[in-house]
């Protein structure tokens, strides 16, 4: 990776001015995270194992928005930037159902449609390219940095490891994939395509609907997303990392840093500042004097209780835009696109639709005592994160736009967070991460 000149500078200043900190910058310096969902909760552990003085800052809590109730994937091999022909080709078909894989309501689309098209945009073979491959080198990053981390902090019992299983009701279905799968052999990543008796071997009582599937044994699971999170908050707490329950109002950058106002009006200075606010991020670097085409793609689940079905393994039916995922603590049904944007009421229609869908895909999967839950995915165009320093302040970093795959990527994104903190040298190009590239 190349930094350039003024990143290498602002990285040199801030890691000779953590190095040591005088006591007035303990108080007042350090690093200064917004967001204690999955992305600031593992950027705090990264920087807090490094001895920094690191405060995250979050208006609920650690781990209680998005990150709390995903579907629990480390999708290491989810490498496939969204905006693909195959996804293109099945937007007709998808948006005439209201209640199908990806909705808009009508009334947000006049907002939605530059990003819109940016996404389009994002589809033309040589961008795709581009994204795929930065996403692939992101993917090796994401598994070695999780796999470390888990380890020491203790959280290693939490991932369970027996793979996942897409599932196909046709040929054709099978068919149309199959660039997708060929692209992801490019990257070194394994899978083996099932048929009709491995298939029940893999997963006892599907639907007879579904004549051929694909095994990815690397995939993993969490126990639960939540669990994790706090568990590996507690982790970067006892390595020094300090909370503050508080919701940001305004944020300004200068030379020696950055000042937070907070909702009750009093200020924090610190010497950086990471904005890792999830689907709110852009309206943060907006203030900064940034404009970030962040979108939300909302997605609903109910969480089942665990006797609900004897799910095996994580099952992904993609035609549908849903999985299901076996957690330690339910069995959480969900999935599904919404671009709907972060002020309109959820529609837990969408949950219940879903739920139906697993009914008819796993006959005798008990519905019911399940708990309904909708989250924010804060999604880019290109499917590609911002990780970088802000064009507006070096005293800046930027670390959101995870979107499906922020669990996945967050000790990754950690990882490259603390090194541009110190000013080292980053394990993988951030070119395609830069905040600039849009
Ligand atoms: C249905 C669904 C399923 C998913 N499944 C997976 C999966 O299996 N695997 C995977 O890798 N990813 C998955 N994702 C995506 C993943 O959940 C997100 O990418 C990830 O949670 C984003 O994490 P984050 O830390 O960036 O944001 P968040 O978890 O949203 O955290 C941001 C935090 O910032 C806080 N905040 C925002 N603004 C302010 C402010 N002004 N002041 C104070 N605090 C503020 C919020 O309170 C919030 O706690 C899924 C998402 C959904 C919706």
């Amino acid at each position: 990776m190349q930094q350039d000149s003024r990143s290498a500078e602002a990285g040199r200043r801030s890691s000779s001015a953590l190095e040591a900190p005088s006591p007035r910058e303990q108080g007042e310096g350090g690093v200064a995270i917004i967001g204690g969902g999955i992305i600031g909760i593992c950027a705090a552990a990264f920087l807090a194992e490094a001895g920094l003085d690191v405060t995250v800052f979050d208006r609920t809590g650690i781990c209680e928005e998005t990150s709390s109730g995903n579907a629990a994937a480390f999708a290491f091999s989810d490498v496939l930037p969204l905006a693909h022909k195959g996804m293109i080709k099945n937007l007709p078909k998808w948006l005439a159902d209201p209640l199908g894989p990806l909705s808009i309501p009508p009334a947000y689309l006049p907002q939605l449609l530059p990003w819109l098209i940016r996404f389009w945009r994002a589809g033309a073979p040589a961008k795709y390219e581009a994204s795929l491959a930065a996403q692939a080198g992101m993917m090796k990053l994401a598994e070695a940095e999780w796999m470390g981390l888990l380890d020491r902090s203790g959280t290693r019992p939490m991932l369970r490891e027996d793979g996942s299983l897409e599932l196909y009701e046709s040929e054709a279905e099978f068919r149309a994939g199959l660039s997708g799968w060929a692209a992801r052999e490019r990257f070194g990543i394994g899978f083996r395509h099932v048929e009709r008796e491995e298939l029940a071997t893999l997963q006892a009582g599907l639907s007879p609907r579904f004549v051929k599937g694909t095994f990815v044994p690397g995939w993993k699971t969490v126990a639960d997303p939540k669990l994790l999170g706090k568990a590996v908050w507690a982790y970067a707490e006892a390595k020094g990392a300090r909370f503050e329950m508080a919701r940001i109002d305004r944020v300004a950058a200068d030379r020696d840093g950055a000042t937070l106002t907070l909702a009750d009006g009093t200020t924090r200075h610190a010497k950086r500042l990471v904005v890792a606010a999830g689907a709110w991020s852009h309206r943060l670097a907006r203030q900064l004097g940034d404009r970030i085409p962040l979108e939300t793609e909302r997605g609903y689940n109910t969480t089942l209780p665990k006797s609900a079905f004897d799910v095996k393994r994580m099952l992904i039916f993609s035609g549908h835009g849903f999985v299901i995922t076996p957690l330690a603590t339910g069995l959480r049904v969900g999935g599904a696109v919404e671009l709907g944007g972060i002020e309109r009421r959820p529609n837990y229609d969408r949950s219940k639709a879903l739920l139906l869908k697993a009914q008819a895909f796993l006959p005798g999967l008990d519905p019911t005592g399940g708990r309904e839950w909708m989250g924010f995915r804060p999604s880019l165009p290109d499917s590609v994160p911002v990780i970088g320093e802000a064009p507006a302040s070096p005293s800046v970093l930027y670390a959101f736009g995870h979107g499906h795959l922020g669990l996945t990527q967050a000790a990754a994104t950690g990882r490259l967070i603390r090194e541009l903190v110190l000013g080292q040298t980053p394990p993988v190009d951030l070119a395609p991460f830069s905040p600039q590239r849009f």
